[in-house]
């Protein structure tokens, strides 16, 4: 890959920061967005403008097409079996609310039980508990081992006859850890169960395939894949959304309305109440392209060499230096502290010198527990980062330990 051509790509990675050449180390969080996504948003706005679905004038037709051409690029490059599995929504959070709402709502009863991980995101964990608390099931937590991978015997041991529901994320957005959700969800398959993936930090890193992995559900959001921000795909298997009952009511996800009955539309739009975000959506097609441009195994490798550079000199010349994830191949995550350095202190002087990187608790804090701290400080990796700015993270970690430390 030519990292100073893809780089040129996206206008942001320009500005100065501090009078410091801005290094974005936070694409965990989200991704910065190439000119060709910003563009298909400005088309948007500037020539199709009309709202999709609802009217016979050329506006509102091409605003549709171009929504549903982007239903079709989604369908084809997670390779779904039918454009009626793809449903559109604000992103993985919103996705993750309505699966556990709607289908957590259609399969548990009091007393059943749904298996979470203990790496999961505040996003796939929130949602199943409201859920909980309406219905009374239990949730059973798999555990991790010490370098972040998940125990595998214990969740092959929680399956009871009470199982209904799995969820887990395909990688964790702090360890980095990429689960074997193939195998994982063989296993949920094999007591009858189906399963949920959360794919937020997936989908920017890896080739999708919700056929092979056989997931019955996977969620990703656009803004973390070089894509607009507010908009994300829920893939679900065609027999289960039709039998779901819908999550939100209104416009658009309806075939009849009286005050007496309503009926709904048919898929995908039954889960599409009121209007999308039809430009973003048209502009995550984009963003399809500028990955299948480079090759998701082109970045995959490229944030490999970053991450396997990076992490190797922070061990060797940091320190104190304690990494937290050291999965066998892990996603270009590095979440970390120095000593008995505050991550937000880290964060703080980092940034002054034009290094964004992400403190805190990263919505993960059964995880913070379970790891035994309140935060870490994150670095993460993207197709436009470089092994100088590698270097001048590492330079400016040496230098904010040496402040820090004295
Ligand atoms: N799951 C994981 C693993 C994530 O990393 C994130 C975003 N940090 C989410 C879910 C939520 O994604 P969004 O905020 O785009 O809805």
């Amino acid at each position: 890959m030519d990292i100073q051509k893809i780089r040129s790509e996206f206008p942001i990675l320009e500005r100065r920061l501090y009078n410091k050449p801005l290094i974005y180390l936070d694409n965990t969080a989200t991704s910065q967005t190439p000119d060709s996504v910003v563009k298909a948003v400005v088309d948007g706005y500037t020539t199709t403008k009309a709202n999709v679905h609802r009217g016979v004038h050329t506006l509102s037709q091409e605003a549709t097409d171009l929504q549903e051409s982007a239903r079709r690029r989604v369908r084809e490059w997670i390779n779904a079996g039918s454009e009626s599995e793809i449903i559109f929504t604000r992103g993985t959070t919103e996705a993750l609310n309505l699966v556990a709402s709607s289908f957590g709502g259609m399969m548990l009863r009091e007393g059943d039980e749904l298996i979470l991980t203990v790496m999961e995101h505040h996003a796939n964990i929130v949602p199943w508990q409201l859920l909980r608390d309406r219905i009374g099931f239990t949730i059973k937590v798999v555990p991790i081992d010490g370098r972040g991978v998940l125990d595998m015997d214990a969740y092959r041991g929680m399956f009871t006859e009470r199982t209904r529901l799995v969820s887990f994320a395909h990688a964790s957005n702090v360890l980095g850890t990429v689960n074997p959700v193939r195998e994982m969800i063989a296993i949920a398959h094999s007591h009858g169960v189906p399963a949920v993936v959360d794919g937020a930090q997936a989908a920017p890193h890896m080739r999708i395939d919700v056929r092979d992995l056989d997931a019955d559900f996977y969620a990703f959001s656009a803004h973390k894949m070089y894509g607009p921000t507010g908009v994300g795909v829920l893939y679900g298997k065609e027999k289960w959304l039709e039998k779901m009952p819908p999550y939100q009511g209104g416009g658009e996800m309806i075939e009849s309305v009286s005050f007496e009955k309503t009926t709904y539309a048919e898929l995908p739009y039954k889960f599409e109440a009121g209007t999308p975000d039809f430009i973003g959506i048209s502009a995550l097609s984009k963003a399809i392209d500028f990955i299948e441009r480079l090759g998701i195994d082109n970045i995959a490798a490229h944030e490999h060499q970053l991450l396997d550079y990076t992490t190797r000199r922070m061990m060797d010349e940091i320190p104190g230096m304690r990494i937290f994830g050291q999965a066998p191949g892990k996603c270009a995550i590095i979440s970390f502290l120095v000593g008995d350095i505050h991550h937000y202190d880290m964060g703080m002087l980092l940034d002054k010198l034009g290094i964004e990187v992400r403190t805190g608790h990263h919505c993960a804090q059964p995880l913070m527990h379970a790891i035994g701290v309140e935060g870490v400080v994150r670095a993460s990796f993207a197709a436009y980062n470089t092994i100088e700015e590698s270097d001048a993270f590492i330079a400016a970690l040496k230098r904010v330990t040496a402040i820090l430390q004295s």
